[in-house]
């Protein structure tokens, strides 16, 4: 499948259209016995005049994607139902999740944008890029990322794995954390992992990224070496931390995270070259 991302809404509606549409941070999905399928146009015809907020996506194999929302209360006796992003993994397309967590993003953005931060005017959408504009003032404001660093640190073919409270689920991960203004991404990883259990690294080496569209994360992966230090845990986000070697590993994140794709790579690399 080809997803070609645009902002510029068609010209015409087209018949085959999918439409990533969301309530409350739930998106409507078509269940068809055991799967999942993302609604197209004629399935929507008959609430058409409730959706609200559009926003067009771009194409997927040539078919235009949009989001929008429609408030549950206003679908009834379809085969159509709200259902966490999340709960989705494994039950849709890979790339129909990437495209849903797009779109989850720039509904996000566009609610707590609907008016201006300076002067309180209601917002409009931009027509030349992905914005939405002040008319009174002009304060313009870009679909909001708050990028993350996801870091993989080892020691003697161990990897230091953590367990944050805020997982609803009881696994362990690699540890992660919010850039703060003025630090670069080197500096936050050696930050975070100071902050959240008291061990120094060193050799940060970039390993990949990933949007993590809960609410508008871009995580940026990275491996690391210890430099020293023992476990203290922060007493607050972290309630649990310890090097784990590939044989005694603890439940860990599912597939489709870069959380994952670092255990992964220690899994099947051990150490670093
Ligand atoms: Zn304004």
């Amino acid at each position: 499948m080809t997803f070609i991302p645009d902002f510029r809404l068609p010209s015409k509606d087209a018949a085959n259209a999918l439409w990533f549409i969301y309530d409350r941070g739930r998106l409507l999905v078509k269940i068809q016995n055991d799967s999942c399928a993302i609604p197209e146009t004629s399935d929507l015809k008959p609430y058409q005049a409730a959706l609200l907020h559009k926003q067009y996506l771009g194409t997927l194999d040539g078919r235009p994607c949009y989001t929008a929302e429609i408030a549950g209360d206003n679908l009834k006796g379809m085969d159509l139902e709200y259902r966490d992003l999340r709960a989705l993994f494994g039950k849709l397309d890979e790339n129909l999740i990437w495209i849903a967590g797009r779109a989850n993003q720039l509904v996000n953005w566009n609610q707590i944008h609907q008016y201006c931060g300076s002067c309180g005017k209601p917002t409009e959408f931009k027509t030349d890029e992905r914005a939405k504009i002040c008319p009174q003032c002009g304060l313009t404001n870009y679909p909001r990322l708050s990028p993350a660093v996801i870091v993989a640190v080892l020691k003697n073919n161990k990897i230091l794995l953590g367990r944050n409270k805020r997982f609803k689920l009881p696994f362990y991960s690699v540890l992660a954390g919010f850039v703060e203004p003025g630090e670069n991404l080197e500096q936050c990883v050696k930050r975070e992992i100071r902050e959240e259990v008291g061990i120094a690294v060193k050799d940060i080496r970039y390993f990949g990224s990933q949007p993590w569209p809960f609410p508008d994360s871009l995580m940026i992966a990275f491996t690391a070496e210890y430099a020293g230090g023992d476990i203290r845990l922060d007493g607050s986000e972290i309630i649990d931390a310890a090097w784990f070697g590939k044989d005694n590993l603890p439940k860990i994140p599912p597939k489709i995270s870069i959380a994952r794709q670092l255990i992964d790579w220690f899994i099947q690399k051990g150490t670093r070259v």
